[in-house]
């Protein structure tokens, strides 16, 4: 229902912060009860470590599978959208409010 999933895109930031035994377990539960929303919250897929803040934009569509800081790099070295090969023409950083 519309008030848990808010509940849960609150608690979204807490995990970019290296977790405890404790968050991680909550993340497996989350994980488990919110299914399709898994891929967005797990981390970074370069780094493994940030949250996917970073969006990679090519023409009208974008990619948010990499945080800010690694989705700027991938830009600067000009590499291609690593979700699907595209140029990446700008990174944006995405704030969830
Ligand atoms: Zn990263
Ligand atoms: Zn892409």
């Amino acid at each position: 229902d519309a008030c848990s999933g808010y509940t849960f895109l609150g608690k979204a930031p807490a995990r970019a912060a290296p977790g405890t035994q404790k968050r991680e377990n909550q993340e497996l539960l989350d994980g488990k009860a919110k299914g399709g929303r898994q891929a967005l919250l797990e981390p970074c897929r370069l780094c493994r470590v940030r949250p996917r803040d970073g969006n990679i934009i090519h023409g009208c569509t974008a990619h948010m599978i990499t945080c800010f800081s690694c989705a700027r790099k991938l830009h600067r070295f000009h590499m291609p959208c690593p979700g699907c090969g595209q140029v990446i023409q700008k990174v944006i950083k995405v704030f969830i409010a």
